[in-house]
């Protein structure tokens, strides 16, 4: 089970985040789910997707493609015809394009991560919009995501002409070392509703607890008639 005393403190973490600094901490604060107010603050970026009638939740997986990882991560997504948005580094696509073609040719949609994976609170923000632009060459998609969800205010107000910032609702912690495989399925169970944008990584780092928790919450969701849909 995913610790009372745990969660709590999570959410204490968010208060400490200051919106007079016009950027977004997401490494200091350690909530799997991202409350209302929050979102609030930040009006330009897109944190759930807002759809009545559907019961759908949309799985995202970030800092691919890998030759390994990403090709598993689709053969799992087909058990269940489940589609996904993978923001990808425009590096590791570079490296790998036939596993990014993949992840189209199979119907899934892609966004961008940036080419180097930066933080946007240590890039000035040409240097960043250089990088985002280098991305582009290589992904295709008016889509972006920032790493770290670590992104200034004049980023966002340059990035938002050409892109739709997609932020997250439910953090899955699939990266995070001190997060075992069942947390990381709870995390997200006990969370994720019809709308959810829920993160998950296709990296070597997160590959533990996401294959453990991925199919799982196919499952889940699943029987009770949820579809998973990309962005
Ligand atoms: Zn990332």
């Amino acid at each position: 089970m995913v610790q009372r005393n745990k969660k709590t403190r999570q959410k204490y973490d968010i208060l400490n985040v200051s919106p007079s600094k016009l950027c977004i901490n997401f490494a200091m604060m350690k909530a799997v789910s991202v409350p209302g107010f929050f979102r609030m603050f930040y009006p330009s970026l897109c944190w759930q997707v807002q759809e009545a009638a559907e019961t759908a939740i949309y799985l995202t997986f970030d800092d691919g493609p890998h030759p390994d990882i990403t090709l598993r991560v689709l053969d799992i997504l087909d058990t269940y015809q489940a589609k996904a948005t993978f923001f990808c580094v425009g590096e590791n696509v570079s490296r790998y394009p036939n596993v990014f073609s993949e992840i189209k040719k199979r119907g899934h949609r892609v966004g961008n991560h940036t080419y180097n994976h930066l933080n946007g609170w240590k890039t000035p923000l040409n240097k960043y919009y250089e990088n985002v632009n280098k991305c582009r060459e290589w992904v295709d998609s008016d889509l972006f995501r920032p790493p770290y969800g670590r992104i200034t205010s004049a980023q966002i107000q340059t990035l938002k002409k050409k892109f739709t910032l997609i932020m997250w609702s439910v953090l899955s912690y699939d990266y995070d070392a001190e997060t075992t495989p069942e947390e990381c399925f709870e995390y997200v169970v006990n969370n994720a509703e019809s709308g959810s944008i829920v993160v998950f990584h296709d990296s070597v780092k997160a590959s533990k607890n996401m294959f453990y928790a991925l199919p799982k919450i196919l499952a889940h969701y699943t029987s009770l008639g949820f579809t998973f849909k990309p962005l």
